[in-house]
């Protein structure tokens, strides 16, 4: 992700689920969703409680460009 990301997004009350979409109820659950002004932190705990690796990049790196054009953040999944 690049340096100092910030994302609202809307986050599963039941079973945790986060959805940059809008949504009245989860789509996995049906349990109600609340609006996360800054979900970044839930991301990357989650990410490192799963033991996986999160790279901070700064905006001007080559990757950023990719990036950027991901929404300023991404992941690499091995399947
Ligand atoms: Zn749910």
């Amino acid at each position: 992700m690049v340096e100092n990301f910030q994302a609202a997004a809307y986050r599963c009350q039941n079973c945790g689920y986060i959805s940059l979409a809008e949504q009245a109820t989860c789509h996995f659950c049906g349990g109600p969703v609340e609006l996360v002004s800054d979900v970044i932190n839930t991301i990357v705990r989650r990410t490192l409680e799963a033991g996986n690796e999160v790279v901070v990049v700064q905006p001007n790196e080559h990757i950023s460009g990719t990036l950027y054009t991901m929404g300023d953040i991404g992941a690499l999944l091995r399947y």
